[in-house]
């Protein structure tokens, strides 16, 4: 039995819908699916429904964009109420930061003599939570650049000419959030910032758990972050995080998560819940 806990749709920078997803999981007989939608709960409804009409456990989610000494973070939050307001509120304020920084990345792209339009990447990203992919999808779909890599290579990536900072908040702040809605609070992908020192920090502020396992993790990356996982007590996640199709197949599958270690997520949200209804009575 195993899980995939880290996945995009296309409510944010994945191009399948949360059916296609669903639909992929179940080829792959995944026996429970996360969905992390960047900045969003929006697609957890769907996705829910989906998986029970194949018998896959869903756990919403979402990947939050935070920062810590101006270090980028992503912070996942697993069990989430997607109806908690101020976890709402906070996603709204996402969101219109990610669509006013396509204005402004589509500015600097037409300083530099690209004439794309901001409708363009809007309506190819028809999502509330737009980012750098869906630009790179417009520049490729309009023939600046050939593909994905050459758009983020020449104007996406950070210190190329049309990069534009992230709205964040700060990591304390997404952890609140994640637990706030009821969620466990979960460091994202640790192998690709190379922050490791923020660790012991993040577990003072309440992290509940750290990705062990992701598609761009080497087994000695894995093997790093569990020992973390260990000497701070934090849960163990893992996931694809596949965006669709990458280099001619979809990520999902190709990481399988054992599904004893969301037995182990469950039982921590259930003991949360336990303390919670005491405090109240
Ligand atoms: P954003 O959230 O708008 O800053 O975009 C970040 C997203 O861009 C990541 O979640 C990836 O999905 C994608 N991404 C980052 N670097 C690349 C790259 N070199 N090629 C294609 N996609 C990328
Ligand atoms: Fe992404
Ligand atoms: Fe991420
Ligand atoms: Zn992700």
């Amino acid at each position: 039995m195993f899980a995939d806990l880290h996945l995009h749709t296309s409510f944010s920078d994945g191009t399948y819908s949360p059916e296609e997803l669903v639909g992929h999981g179940h080829r792959y007989r995944l026996t429970a699916m996360a969905l992390t939608d960047h900045d969003t709960v929006e697609g957890c409804e769907r996705m829910g429904v989906a998986c029970k009409a194949v018998g896959i456990e869903f756990i919403p989610g979402t990947e939050l964009t935070a920062e810590l000494y101006s270090d980028e973070l992503h912070v996942l939050g697993y069990f989430l109420d997607i109806h908690s307001p101020k976890l709402l509120a906070e996603i709204v304020k996402f969101q219109q930061g990610r669509q006013e920084r396509i204005y402004e990345m589509v500015a600097r792209l037409n300083a530099h003599k690209i004439p794309l339009k901001a409708e363009d990447v809007f309506k190819l990203a028809n999502c509330r939570s737009p980012g750098r992919p869906h630009v790179g999808r417009a520049l490729v779909k309009a023939g600046f650049c050939t593909s994905m890599d050459e758009a983020f290579e020449r104007f996406l990536k950070r210190n190329r000419p049309a990069y534009v900072p992230k709205t964040k908040i700060s990591a304390v702040q997404a952890i609140d959030l994640i637990h706030d809605a009821g969620g466990l609070a979960v460091m994202a992908h640790p192998g690709l910032n190379r922050t490791d020192e923020l660790i012991p920090q993040l577990v003072d502020s309440g992290l509940d758990g750290i990705e062990c396992f992701h598609s761009k993790h080497s087994a000695t990356d894995s093997q790093r972050y569990l020992n973390f996982a260990t000497k701070f007590n934090l849960l163990v996640t893992g996931g694809s995080d596949c965006h669709g199709m990458s280099k001619g197949k979809p990520l999902i599958g190709g990481v399988k998560l054992p599904y004893d270690y969301v037995k182990k997520l469950k039982a921590r949200k259930a003991a949360i819940n336990q303390q919670k209804s005491s405090l109240k009575s």
